[in-house]
């Protein structure tokens, strides 16, 4: 049996690695990029905290040895349903099963200025791209003495107060209070000013009131100005215009607001539900309208499983164990046997604010502070994939929390051009 995967994140790798030994099924793992990458850390990866290379694995080192595991470099063009067949960029591909596991893309909600000037935050491309705007703006702010270019380069705008959001605020914060009068002594007395805008009421809008007072309260204290019921209504000329009518001064908007599930071409129109463009499965992760193909994580929504009538948090956990369900489930069918129906298993939530400070949500309860982040980091390092990848983690964890002061703040720009 042929099974073609495409998307190699949580959903799709735990599916592929849960098939691995199983002769019975041929898969082919199809992404854009070469390796999996985890990315609660790329916030970690923007503010020169962490190597890209910590928290990315390449997908042929971790098929080695695994003989039914084949890797295909391409993106999804279109799926051609009469034909099981996939196109990609780089070939044609068939199948018995197709899964869908490309994920979400950041949603602009149609402010086209917001689309082309603000960064995201999505991928490693978009953390290393971060990162050197970052840099390369305090170099250009030393040399400056026009007050209105120091604003535009001191002002930091962050969309979104969900985990994203307040974990950048609070890593950008940190760099400012221990590492830029270091690095840079000619902004001696002068920090960047941080803007985190939510238009919700709270912070971590899907967590426990405590967790969201907690995240306001250490963020504040960390000068950190949260601006609550506020959305960005647009971003040109290095002003971040707000809905109430305020304006920041600011070439720096950061994204972290809302996603919208990647387009699967070839899908039946009636498949793709109207909010969030996540695609319609049923209870198999089955998408509706098709025999067999399913759809698996953050580009799904299942509204079957009864503890959440309108579709799955698009969490880790939620891809994780729907991508291995749907692994077994293939084996069930490679034997004629009945397919399982899927219901998510809550492990809990959380979030880090700072350094030292974190929250924890669980079923049945709320922890915060030291130990929150020590559980944190502890819970982040585990699904790191590869033991080399965990060692130089904790390693380069442990010295940038010990000095306060890592040494990855490299701007390193790839040369523009085509590779043949
Ligand atoms: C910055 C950030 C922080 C997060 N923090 C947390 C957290 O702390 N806890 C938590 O539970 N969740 C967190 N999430 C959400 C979590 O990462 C997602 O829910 C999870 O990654 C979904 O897994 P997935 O496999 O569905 O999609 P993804 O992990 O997004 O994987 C999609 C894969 O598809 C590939 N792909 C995309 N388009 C194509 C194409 N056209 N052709 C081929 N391949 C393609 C991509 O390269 C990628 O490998 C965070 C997300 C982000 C962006």
């Amino acid at each position: 049996m042929k099974v073609v995967v495409i998307g190699g994140g949580f959903a799709g790798l735990n599916l592929s690695k849960k098939l691995a030994g199983n002769i019975q099924i041929e898969v082919t793992l199809v992404d854009k990029n070469n390796y999996h990458f985890f990315p609660p850390l790329l916030y970690q990866v923007a503010t020169a905290f962490i190597e890209p290379s910590n928290i990315s694995y390449p997908f042929r080192r971790m098929f080695q040895h695994r003989h039914n595991l084949r890797y295909y470099m391409g993106s999804l063009v279109k799926i051609n349903m009469e034909t099981n067949t996939i196109a990609t960029d780089s070939g044609t591909l068939d199948y018995d099963y197709l899964v869908l596991a490309m994920g979400a893309e950041s949603n602009y909600f149609g402010m086209e200025n917001v689309k082309n000037n603000a960064l995201p935050m999505k991928t490693i491309d978009d953390a290393i791209n971060l990162r050197n705007h970052i840099l390369l703006n305090l170099e250009k702010l030393v040399k400056s003495n026009d007050p209105l270019e120091r604003e535009i380069r001191r002002n930091i705008v962050i969309a979104g107060g969900g985990p994203t959001g307040v974990e950048v605020s609070g890593m950008i914060a940190e760099m400012g209070k221990y590492i830029l009068e270091k690095d840079y002594p000619e902004l001696k007395g002068r920090r960047d000013t941080i803007f985190l805008v939510d238009a919700g009421h709270a912070l971590l809008g899907p967590m426990s009131g405590k967790s969201q007072q907690e995240a306001l309260k250490v963020l504040t204290r960390l000068g950190v100005q949260v601006k609550l019921g506020t959305a960005v209504k647009d971003f040109t000329n290095d002003k971040v215009l707000l809905s109430t009518g305020e304006t920041i001064n600011s070439n720096t908007l950061i994204w972290a607001s809302g996603v919208i599930a990647r387009e699967a071409p070839g899908l039946p129109p009636e498949s793709i539900a109207q909010r969030g463009r996540r695609i319609i499965v049923d209870e198999y992760n089955k998408v509706a309208g098709t025999s067999n193909i399913f759809a698996i994580g953050d580009q799904c929504v299942q509204t079957t499983d009864k503890n959440y009538p309108n579709g799955h948090p698009q969490l880790a956990q939620v891809a994780i164990q729907q991508g291995k369900l749907v692994a077994e489930n293939l084996t069930r069918l490679s034997k004629g046997e009945v397919m399982r129906p899927f219901s998510y298993y809550n492990k809990g939530t959380m979030a880090i604010i700072s350094k030292f400070k974190a929250v924890v949500d669980l079923p049945k309860g709320f922890f915060k502070g030291f130990i929150a982040w020590l559980v944190w980091l502890f819970i982040h390092i585990i699904p790191i994939a590869g033991f080399r990848n965990k060692a130089k983690l904790a390693f380069n964890w442990f010295w940038s929390f010990i000095t306060n002061d890592p040494t990855l703040r490299l701007i390193i720009r790839p040369r523009k051009g085509k590779n043949r």
